[in-house]
């Protein structure tokens, strides 16, 4: 393919029609287009944007690049969620079997973390015989069976998105709106979804770090997706301080199991029951956001989501022994320390970046994508703002594979738990939807 024109063209400004885009994602994902001429390309696209009707035309060039799952039509919607990532972000874990409760039919498809920001795949690695790869026929199958699946793309699902994402990733090109809503708009409607909702979070530990943007984004996806004929919603969140109080991926299912005991920290509780609510009223199963907030809370507190989650884990092939007597364990990392108050105050910043930073520098994190993670290393316990404590109450444990780098943590993490003598002005965890 001579790819020359189609790259002028776009350097100069031009808007392609559909059969012009499908011709370069298919080429590319043939590999008839060296990544040399496609880099250019994407760079292009980052300095002259690509228009909404372009956007539509690659994401949806991008679906059909590979395979895509289908369910039998039936009265359980095909649902789910997609967050855009943040510190202690877990809402997936214990949302995917609420949904299944409430009559939904979840294809979860996730990720892993790189950089700050964990990945629901690698949290679900530290369960025992847990497996997040699956096939799709496969997936189909749990899907239908158990009302719900959390796996890993298969190599054969969106194959455009993978090549083309690891190219961003080495081109300085990942921080283009139409490229990001290509990317992740793709992957759901290769689920097949009849609706979405998006938690897209702006603030220090988030990708996008101001509202504004964040806000272009969600809006972005939003109108792209309903045009897709799949419902989609967007909720903007803050990530300025971690969500839950545990950040470091086997830390993060034991407060998922909490949460699902009825035992979760009240923000994260907050959240999941939000997803599933804004899911009910998006598929009608619920008239409006309040009395839907009332049955999803009321589901989760029924115990159903908990066995619900137990069957997800036998359904992916966990070992449930081997995973309660994990969970009965108080830490699994071989050192723990505790952060303990200097005075008595008021709790006062969120500190979610350099908490981040701490999980992943543990060993909890990636810096690039081939790095190892450690599955038990992170903090939990974590203060929250606002909250009283006393001097020497303790502010957040530590976990780590050594006391050195324990203690090594637990100085870093001072500044982001700093005490106050007043309580900070209580910020809302969701602060706008979109859709
Ligand atoms: N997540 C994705 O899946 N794609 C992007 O481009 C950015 C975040």
């Amino acid at each position: 393919m001579n790819f020359l024109p189609l790259l002028e063209a776009k350097r100069d400004g031009r808007v392609f029609q559909p059969a012009e885009i499908q011709e370069f994602v298919a080429a590319y994902t043939a590999g008839q287009i060296p990544d040399y001429q496609a880099a250019a390309f994407l760079m292009a696209i980052f300095f002259r944007g690509l228009t909404s009707d372009e956007t539509t035309a690659l994401t949806l060039a991008m679906r059909d690049s590979g395979d895509q799952l289908r369910f039998p039509p039936g009265d359980r919607p095909v649902v789910d969620k997609h967050s855009t990532g943040g510190v202690g972000d877990k809402v997936s874990l214990p949302l995917a079997p609420l949904l299944a409760c409430l009559g939904f039919r979840v294809p979860m498809i996730s990720g892993r973390g790189l950089g700050i920001t964990g990945g629901t795949l690698d949290k679900l690695d530290s369960i025992p015989g847990f497996q997040t790869t699956l096939s799709t026929d496969r997936i189909a199958q749990v899907v239908e069976e158990t009302g719900c699946v959390i796996v890993g793309q298969t190599e054969r699902m969106v194959p455009a998105d993978k090549k083309l994402y690891a190219l961003r990733d080495t081109t300085a090109t990942v921080p283009s709106i139409p490229l990001i809503v290509a990317s992740i708009l793709s992957k759901k409607l290769a689920e097949g979804l009849q609706a979405l909702v998006l938690d897209v979070k702006f603030g220090e530990a988030a990708f996008m770090r101001d509202l504004p943007r964040a806000r272009e984004l969600a809006s972005a996806m939003v109108r792209l997706g309903n045009d897709c004929g799949m419902a989609t919603r967007a909720l903007l969140t803050s990530m300025d301080t971690p969500l839950g109080r545990a950040a470091g991926n086997w830390l993060e299912v034991r407060e998922s199991v909490q949460c699902l005991e009825g035992r979760g920290p009240e923000d994260l509780t907050r959240l999941v029951v939000e997803c599933a609510a804004h899911l009910l009223v998006q598929t009608r199963k619920a008239a409006g956001l309040e009395a839907a907030c009332q049955t999803a809370a009321a589901c989760l507190a029924s115990g159903r989501p908990r066995e619900k989650w137990d069957a997800l884990l036998s359904a992916q092939g966990a070992d449930l022994v081997a995973f309660q007597k994990k969970l009965r364990r108080d830490s699994v990392a071989p050192a723990v320390v505790e952060l303990r108050a200097e005075a008595a105050g008021f709790v006062c910043a969120g500190g979610a970046r350099l908490i981040g930073e701490v999980v992943r520098d543990l060993g909890g994190g990636r810096l690039t994508r081939d790095s190892r993670i450690d599955h038990h290393v992170g903090l939990d316990q974590i203060a929250k703002p606002g909250m009283r404590v006393e001097r020497g109450a303790v502010l957040a444990r530590v976990h780590a594979r050594s006391e050195p780098e324990a203690r090594a943590a637990l100085e870093r993490l001072r500044p982001a738990l700093q005490i106050a003598g007043a309580a900070p002005v209580a910020a809302p965890l969701v602060v706008e939807v979109i859709g």
